[in-house]
């Protein structure tokens, strides 16, 4: 992964008052960084790359640009339980760099959004904010397509079939998902259980294709999750092929 980016005229200002820090150690940073160069050097070359295929037949694609671990872990931990929500505007930089490799459609973006308790609990949506810096980096349009209208359980003290349950219906989708293409983000991808159940019900209500983007994949799957690293899942052709070749 590319550790530069365009920093704005914002971004160096901020930099002033709060020197960026490397998103997996302590070290300091210049604001068009995002890393330090001991770390740099360990980055991955190429993205997490999964398919989740959906109860409907269809298939979803999944691209995260790091793993859920070390210091990345640490810093993802910081921003979504400690507060730290200007972690965004750095979190956000490599999940945008991901839109460049996805067809040229008309995508719109959206967000797997907390329940209304939990916002008003953390005080900001830790996907919605990071879905606003994926759609800034690409100049695309954020729609709030999701609704959580049921109170569930945190989902990793849960097993497959109770994570499903779980999650039944707990989204509701708005209409104007109907023929949209649509980036789907979320902070971490786990079993994927969240991720497909959305992915369904913007299926359900018309959407074109959904493509999801995450911070980080958690490397903590639970066996015949139903998410499989993408070219394994066999490879016929399906609403979605078009993107599965991209991947
Ligand atoms: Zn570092």
């Amino acid at each position: 992964m590319k550790n530069e980016f365009p920093a704005n005229c914002w971004d160096w200002l901020r930099a002033l008052f709060f020197p960026p820090k490397c998103l997996c150690c302590e070290e300091r940073v210049p604001p068009d960084r995002l890393f330090c160069p001991l770390c740099a050097g360990k980055l991955p070359e190429e993205p997490n790359r999964r398919i989740l295929r959906l109860n409907n037949g269809r298939e979803a694609p999944v691209l995260a640009p790091f793993t859920y671990e070390g210091g990345y872990r640490e810093t993802m931990l910081l921003y979504k339980f400690g507060g730290y929500r200007v972690i965004a505007l750095r979190l956000g930089v490599p999940m945008a760099g991901l839109v460049k490799e996805l067809p040229k459609w008309d995508w719109v973006v959206s967000y797997v959004p907390l329940s209304p308790e939990g916002l008003k609990d953390r005080g900001y949506d830790q996907s919605e904010l990071l879905a606003w810096q994926v759609a800034r980096h690409n100049g695309l349009e954020v729609l709030r397509l999701l609704e959580k209208v049921k109170k569930t359980k945190v989902q990793h003290d849960l097993g497959l079939e109770e994570r499903k349950k779980n999650l039944l219906g707990a989204y509701r989708a708005s209409e104007l998902a109907r023929g949209r293409d649509i980036l789907l983000v979320d902070d971490i991808v786990t079993s994927g259980s969240t991720l497909k159940e959305c992915a369904s019900v913007l299926y359900g209500a018309g959407a074109r294709s959904v493509c999801c983007l995450c911070a980080a994949v958690s490397k903590a799957e639970r066996p015949g999750s139903g998410v499989e690293q993408a070219g394994t899942g066999g490879s016929e052709e399906t609403e979605t092929g078009e993107i599965l070749r991209w991947l």
